[in-house]
Parts: structure tokens; C-alpha cells; sequence
């Protein structure tokens, strides 16, 4: 029997993709793949499949809240993971949220385009996020072109990491995670900073690049192992070595890109785990 006071909870705040590659659907999947509650609030909902996106629509942030009340009101969570957030009362509704400390373990993927290039999210709701969310939060994740979107630093090479690390430091947030794995070369490098502390993770490339909904991934799974009471460096480790397995083993179900698949083959489950 399963018992309900061991069960970790945690709430996914972004945009779904129909096709399940990204956003909150790649998130649930990650969620319960590693053995937390999902429950979500969709900030957008997006028209898109494995080729790109045609098309989205932001809801309301008066509608957003009322999708978290419904949960909050009703259980205890113990981390929040925000994607695709759209307009910047959405970001504005996630700052009250966390600054309110209603929820702890909070992870921000500052989603700004989709990898076909397509903007996701107004270019207002990107300054309310540094300057609103940020400040309150434990830890952001971004990409190389999205620390170069919110903090106007140039990176070129791993030199170029830490002030670009330092600049999202100085808005509050606890932990910056750059995650280095677009730039050129056989390495991927991340760099998880707090201020004090710097952790460079090296890792070989994977040679398969268009696989959907890593970034995503990656953010909800170290949600995930926070929750379940891991400290940082251990919850960014071990997200990194889930997604780069979900990463080798993606396929192709559509026409465009890789898709990850998660345990939804009961005969994989045992001899199989990710981590
Ligand atoms: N959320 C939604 C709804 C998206 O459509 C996308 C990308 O298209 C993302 C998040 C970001 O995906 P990634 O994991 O590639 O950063």
C-alpha cells in the first residue's frame, strides 16, 4: 500500500504540446517516471508537433491562478517547475506564488523560443521574469541563447559562461545553471553556480542533435529529486544523466524531430531504469 504522506508533489506551470515532445506533457512523463505526483497549470497551450510549432494561445493570468488555487487549496506541494509562461502577468502570477512561499524547490526553464526559432513568450515577460520571478526562486536553467537573452552577455566559449552566470546571480536567484551543450566542440559543459560555488559538468556529446523537449526534461527532473530531498549539485547531476538517456534512446514517431519515450513498456521498467 502506498502512503500518502510519502508521496512528494509537484506542480509543472508551462504550455502543452500536443505532440507530447515538450512542455507540460514532457514534464508529467518525467514527473512520474521519477516516482513524483504531477499536477499543473497550463499558463499557454501550443499547435504543434514534432515539426515545429503553427501556432499558440496564452490564457488568462486571472485563469492561471485559478488553476493553482484549485491545487493549492487543496494539498501541499513540494517543488514547482515553470516552462513556456507566455505574458508577463502569467510571470507576474508564478512571482506572487513564490514569493508568497507557497511553494518551495522552485525551477525556472526560461522558455523563450521553441527550437524551430519560433518566440514563445512576450519580450515584456522576459524583463518582469529577471526582475519580478527570479529574485525568489532556487534555481534557473537556461540554454546558451537564453542567458544571452536575459543578460545581454555575448558566449562564445566556456570563458564566457561565468559572467554570464554572475549577471543571473545578481538578481536573487539562488542557483544559475548554464547549460552549454549548443556550443561547438565534442564536450558539453554546464556550469551550476551559487554564488560561492562553481561545478562544471563535462560530459562527451551525444552525437543525436534534434531531439524535442530536453530542456524541459531536464528542469522538471531536478524539480523532481529536490523534492525528494536531494540537494542541488546531486539533483543537477542526476537530471543530467537522465535526460542524456532519454536523449540515446529517442525515436522517431513523426516526421521532424526525435521524440524521448518514457516507461510506458512495463517489460523495460526493472532492467532498464535511467538511473
Ligand atoms: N514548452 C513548450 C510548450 C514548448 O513548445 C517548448 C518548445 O517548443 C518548450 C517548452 C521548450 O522546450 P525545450 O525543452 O526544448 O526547452
Amino acid at each position: 500500500m502506498v502512503n500518502a504522506m510519502d508521496i512528494k508533489k509537484v506542480i509543472a506551470i508551462g504550455g502543452s504540446d500536443p505532440s507530447g515532445g515538450a512542455g507540460i506533457q514532457a514534464d508529467i512523463k518525467t514527473f512520474v517516471e521519477l516516482g513524483v505526483y504531477p499536477y499543473t497549470a497550463l499558463a499557454a497551450v501550443t499547435a504543434q508537433n514534432s515539426k515545429g510549432v503553427k501556432s499558440y494561445e496564452i490564457l488568462s493570468a486571472r485563469f492561471l491562478r485559478d488553476q493553482i488555487e484549485a491545487i493549492l487549496n487543496d494539498t501541499k506541494v513540494h517543488g514547482v517547475k515553470t516552462g513556456m509562461l507566455g505574458s508577463s502577468e502569467n510571470v507576474m502570477e508564478i512571482a506572487y506564488l513564490v514569493s508568497g512561499q507557497m511553494i518551495e524547490n522552485s525551477i525556472i526553464d526560461p522558455v523563450i523560443k521553441a527550437n524551430d526559432g519560433k518566440m514563445l513568450v512576450s519580450e515584456a515577460s522576459i524583463t518582469v521574469l529577471k526582475k519580478r520571478l527570479l529574485p525568489y526562486c532556487f534555481m534557473i536553467t537556461p540554454n546558451i541563447n537564453e542567458a544571452e537573452w536575459l543578460t545581454g552577455i555575448n558566449i562564445r566559449n566556456v570563458d564566457d559562461f561565468m559572467g554570464a552566470a554572475k549577471a543571473l546571480k545578481e538578481t536573487g536567484v539562488e542557483w544559475v545553471l548554464i547549460k552549454g551543450g549548443h556550443l561547438e566542440g565534442g564536450k558539453a559543459i554546464d556550469l551550476l553556480f551559487d554564488g560561492k560555488n562553481e561545478f562544471y559538468f563535462e560530459t562527451d556529446k551525444i552525437p543525436i542533435e534534434n531531439v524535442r523537449g530536453t530542456g524541459c526534461m531536464l528542469a522538471s527532473a531536478i524539480c523532481a529529486f529536490l523534492a525528494q530531498g536531494m540537494q542541488a549539485y546531486d539533483a543537477v547531476d542526476k537530471a543530467k544523466t537522465y535526460v542524456a538517456n532519454k536523449i540515446k534512446k529517442a525515436v522517431l514517431l513523426g516526421k521532424g524531430s526525435l521524440q524521448a519515450i518514457h516507461y510506458f513498456n512495463k517489460g523495460e521498467l526493472n532492467e532498464d531504469r535511467a538511473y
